[in-house]
């Protein structure tokens, strides 16, 4: 067992001032149990605590992290952006290279905004797409997360699934009732929902997650994503694509580049802040092109653009080259393979899915292709996982639903200490099947 005393004193004067003592939900160990690590430094695949502990890191910040902690290009970018200022109100030259940068990665972006959040960025393409179709109706998926737009939280992934949380209080019936949640992967659900007269000419916008990772990870069936578009078209709305989580990780241009379906709008963040607050929302000219002050549709922000967000996403997204992907790729093989190998050694029931580098453990034998099916998983028997594996020094994500997080920065080392832990990881969960 590691020593936590510092980590335990720092979540007692937290949680006196802060709610749950946490800043974002499954930070707080809520589902795992225990004290949650207050990490003091990170190195290339390593995080170390305030009480000198040394993780590998599997979560990588939730997945900026994609050159590992203090990558030398990135540093010296921020330290650069910062001798000029924090932060201007202004224009600046680095919004326009790192705005130019992902249009031209991302064929269907036209067109760019720059925010500070993930969150932003959907809440604000869903506007956008709202003013632009003049309809009000969403739909998402179950077990898709696009953070914590009102309009969106219904059936989330992500912490709010971890909580065992159906909605949330405070978000107004009027919001929720523009929001039609189907069952993901079920095409037919959304042919349905386009044909019933209540919907007709009414939906604004199909919001999916390009490749769901926030009920852990559940790729899409062949064709589901395509499909989409035809609908969509079809029907006069928007298909927005959120890249937020997959967006420059899973290949240079995201999902899109491994499934090349045209979204009117798609949203990023993540990886393009480099593990700084940049998100950004895009797309085609002539949607984009109502944003304000072109157009009607308000959207703004005071630290949208900043410029040591985007030294740092520049830097991130520049160093990343194709041996940075295929070592992503190789790290997230090696460790998804170990990981099943373990459980199937100690019998443990349980699924590897795999998408690109992204991928996670369902701790349940059944292919899962929905929410229902993600949230049939043993969480106990991950629970004790979880444990096992920080006691040997792997930081893993805290909660069963998330995707697990490589860099090209897990070397053999790094990959050696989670191969070595695995045993003993896996029989902690077999003793609670
Ligand atoms: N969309 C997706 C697919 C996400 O995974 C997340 C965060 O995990 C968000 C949106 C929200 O991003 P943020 O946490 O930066 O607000």
């Amino acid at each position: 067992m590691s020593r936590t005393q510092n980590s335990e004193d720092l979540f007692a004067r937290a949680r006196a001032i802060v709610p749950g003592g946490v800043n974002s939900p499954v930070r707080a160990f809520g589902a795992v149990g225990g004290t949650p690590r207050f990490m003091a430094s990170g190195q290339g695949p390593y995080l170390t605590d305030v009480d000198g502990n040394r993780y590998v890191d599997l979560v990588c910040s939730w997945g900026p992290m994609i050159l590992g902690h203090r990558h030398p290009a990135v540093v010296e970018a921020v330290s650069s952006a910062l001798s000029h200022s924090l932060s201007y109100g202004t224009a600046t030259p680095g919004e326009v290279e790192l705005a130019e940068e992902i249009v031209a990665r991302v064929a269907p972006v036209d067109k760019l905004r720059l925010v500070s959040s993930g969150t932003e960025a959907t809440m604000s393409a869903v506007r956008l797409a709202r003013g632009f179709t003049g309809r009000s109706k969403v739909v998402k998926f179950a077990g898709c997360y696009h953070g914590h737009v009102d309009a969106l939280l219904a059936s989330a992934g992500s912490g709010v699934v971890t909580f065992g949380l159906p909605d949330t209080p405070g978000v107004t019936g009027a919001s929720a009732a523009d929001t039609i949640v189907l069952p993901y992967n079920d095409i037919s659900a959304v042919e349905q929902a386009f044909a019933s007269p209540e919907n007709i000419g009414l939906i604004a916008c199909v919001i999916t997650e390009a490749c769901p990772a926030n009920m852990g990870v559940v790729p899409p069936l062949d064709g589901f994503n395509a499909r989409l578009r035809e609908l969509c078209t079809a029907n006069g709305a928007l298909l927005i694509m959120d890249e937020v989580l997959t967006g420059f990780r899973v290949s240079p241009s995201g999902w899109y580049g491994l499934d090349p379906v045209d979204a009117d709008l798609m949203t990023f963040g993540k990886v393009m802040g480099g593990g700084l607050p940049a998100a950004a929302f895009g797309g085609r000219a002539d949607v984009m092109s109502c944003l304000a002050p072109e157009g009607p549709v308000y959207q703004a922000g005071t630290l949208s653009g900043n410029p040591l967000a985007c030294a740092a996403g520049l830097a991130t997204l520049r160093a990343l080259d194709a041996g940075s992907y295929a070592k992503v790729d190789a790290a997230a093989l090696t460790v998804g393979q170990a990981a099943s190998d373990a459980l199937t050694a100690a019998g443990v029931p349980h699924r590897l899915q795999r998408a690109g580098s992204l991928f996670s453990v369902f701790f349940t034998d059944a292919p899962v292709t929905d929410f229902d099916g993600a949230r049939a998983q043993n969480t106990a028997a991950y629970t004790a996982f979880f444990h096992a594996m920080l006691d040997r020094g792997v930081y893993l994500p805290p909660s069963a639903y998330e995707a697990w997080f490589l860099s090209a920065a897990h070397d053999d080392e790094a990959l050696g200490q989670i191969a070595d832990a695995l045993p003993a990881a896996a029989k902690a969960a077999a003793a609670v099947l």
